[in-house]
């Protein structure tokens, strides 16, 4: 009954129906107790917190004196690289900063779980990566503030997000280091054939049932179309990740994410990969989890990597990681 009433609640506020009885069926079997706090996260935008993800490559000086000044906190305990991110207890939104031409942005926001793909991936200076499904771009930029890679190759295969990239890197990157990013328009499932071997780390942020947006597509044909594509979904991502382990060195790193509560497009994927993949393992993100486990909640459930859930007060995830190492 209570449910009920929560579904017609959400209908006023726009929320797709479909997707959201969609979800009551799958994650409350998922993901148990904790579904209640989680739906009613996802349910309510006004109450997401969001990460300032500073950049490097600008003055930030004043940007750093307004978030101290409003209360924002430092994400990572200790230096990563130079990767500096804000956040706050509350949902306190700082502004979002307008293209000026000829000038750098000094800051991208986020959900901060978003960085954790990019933690994990872990690049060095001089790192040739490839980001295999690249736009918007957050992803490519927090690997820039990490460290300056040998060769960062952003990909990404929609046209109009493949601009929206061009465009994002253009605020955030100096010209100086244009020679270091290639940008490309390829599907994914390519790169294994066309660069083999080519990379010592690929991240793969896969496209996925991008929970949080699905849930307000508004109409309901919207939200019945997606959810009749859900379960090609993961088919393509074990593509992806196949492609993407032939493009790495033997040796080499590849870190798997998706923004989604379904384990059958976390943990069921890596599970099918391992088992079919003779040479791959997976790698170990217990010392990530446990810097991190004051600002995210991880799901104890989740098996071949971690799974940070929305929870009360750090409303961060969703958001799956999963690191594998081409051993052969
Ligand atoms: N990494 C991005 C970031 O941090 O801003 C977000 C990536 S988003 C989760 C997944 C992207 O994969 C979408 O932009 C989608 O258009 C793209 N995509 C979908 N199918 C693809 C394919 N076969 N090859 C490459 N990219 C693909």
């Amino acid at each position: 009954e209570k449910n009920s009433r929560q579904v017609r609640a959400a209908a006023r506020r726009r929320v797709c129906v479909p997707v959201l009885e969609h979800f009551d069926k799958f994650y409350s079997e998922q993901l148990r107790h904790r579904w209640p706090a989680v739906r009613e996260i996802l349910l309510h935008p006004q109450s997401w917190q969001y990460g300032v993800m500073l950049n490097r490559f600008a003055a930030l000086e004043e940007v750093k004196e307004q978030l101290h000044i409003q209360g924002f906190s430092s994400l990572l305990p200790h230096c990563q690289g130079s990767l500096q991110c804000f956040v706050h207890r509350s949902p306190v939104r700082f502004p979002s900063q307008r293209h000026q031409a000829g000038q750098l942005k000094q800051y991208y926001l986020l959900n901060a779980a978003s960085l954790l793909p990019v933690l994990a991936l872990d690049v060095n200076k001089g790192d040739r990566v490839l980001d295999l499904c690249a736009a918007p771009g957050g992803k490519a930029l927090a690997i820039f503030q990490c460290a300056t890679p040998g060769g960062l190759h952003c990909n990404e295969l929609d046209i109009h997000r493949h601009k929206w990239l061009m465009k994002t890197l253009e605020s955030f990157i100096p010209q100086s280091l244009s020679d270091v990013v290639k940008v490309s328009n390829l599907d994914g499932r390519l790169f294994g054939k066309i660069e083999a071997g080519a990379y010592d780390k690929v991240l793969v942020d896969a496209p996925c049932s991008n929970d949080r947006s699905w849930l307000f597509l508004g109409q309901p044909q919207q939200g019945h179309l997606r959810l009749g594509e859900r379960a090609k979904l993961p088919g393509l991502q074990k593509d992806l990740l196949r492609s993407a382990l032939e493009a790495v060195v033997p040796g080499g790193l590849v870190v798997y994410s998706t923004c989604t509560l379904s384990h059958a497009e976390n943990s069921d994927v890596i599970q099918d990969i391992l088992s079919s993949c003779p040479n791959v393992e997976l790698e170990d993100l217990d010392d990530l989890a446990l810097s991190l486990a004051h600002h995210f909640t991880f799901d104890a459930n989740t098996r071949f990597g971690l799974l940070v859930v929305p929870d009360h007060g750090r409303t961060w995830g969703p958001m799956f990681v999963s690191k594998l190492k081409k051993i052969r």
